[in-house]
């Protein structure tokens, strides 16, 4: 099943991340971390989908979605490059198997922040964001999505570790198992990890040499 929709508005959140907002579609619905496939409803690219997280919450009036653009691929994330509002979007049925389980630390590599965005701002419409942590892995500061948003609604609760760049207040290198031994807490314990598959299998490595069972671990790969 699919359904048709438009583009509201579209523009940058960082140098390569694009903020799309979407009419909500009649009787769409999704729980905060489900993604869905969309596809671009014009000649040559109807047929392609492409997998994309929602970042809006279920209640809100539009959708919203958070994308990392690659202009080298040619691909559905260029397309969105030259899009504009009114352009019209298909939209299929959402899916997805992060959401919240109960407190936790949230590690995410570059745009595999997005489901954290929606489960992080459901927790905190809800009053039950604290305690809760982010660890967030880019290559550069300039990488960082929503990094005033995060700062703000988390404050010393949001880690920042940048692999290509050693700066004051962020951590530098890739998450190792001493990071996320660093921040543990024995009241957090669930880990929800989301990011490109090397980063996804390093953390994983990571989290069984520290001895946490599988039950406590929550992940989908980009
Ligand atoms: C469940 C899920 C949720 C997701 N949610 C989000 C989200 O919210 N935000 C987000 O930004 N991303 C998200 N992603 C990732 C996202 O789906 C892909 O990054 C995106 O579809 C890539 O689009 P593209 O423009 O590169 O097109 P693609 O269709 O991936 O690529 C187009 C073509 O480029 C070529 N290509 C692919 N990779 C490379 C490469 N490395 N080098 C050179 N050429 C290449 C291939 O020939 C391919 O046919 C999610 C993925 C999953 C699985």
């Amino acid at each position: 099943m699919s359904q048709i929709t438009k583009i509201k508005s579209i523009e940058h959140l960082t140098h390569d991340v694009l903020h799309v907002v979407l009419d909500r579609p009649e009787g769409l619905n999704y729980i905060p971390g489900q993604a869905v496939d969309i596809a671009l409803n014009k000649p040559e690219w109807s047929e392609k989908k492409n997998c994309f997280t929602f970042t809006s919450l279920p209640e809100d009036d539009d959708i919203e979605f958070t994308i990392k653009t690659y202009p080298e691929h040619h691909g559905i994330t260029n397309e969105l490059l030259s899009s504009k509002p009114g352009d019209e979007v298909i939209i299929y049925k959402p899916f997805g198997d992060i959401s919240f389980k109960g407190a936790g630390i949230f590690i995410a590599g570059g745009a595999g922040v997005t489901p954290f965005i929606a489960i992080l701002k459901n927790l905190e419409k809800q009053n039950k964001l604290e305690g809760n942590k982010l660890i967030f892995a880019n290559k550069r500061k300039e990488d960082i999505i929503l990094e005033n948003h995060f700062n703000s609604v988390l404050g010393k609760n949001f880690i920042n570790i940048l692999s290509d760049e050693d700066l004051e207040g962020y951590e530098h290198g890739y998450i190792s198992p001493e990071l996320i031994r660093k921040y543990a807490d024995e009241h957090l314990k669930y880990y929800y990890v989301c990011g490109p598959p090397p980063m996804m299998t390093a953390v994983e490595a990571h989290l069984k040499t520290l001895g946490i069972a599988e039950e406590f671990i929550v992940k989908e790969g980009f």
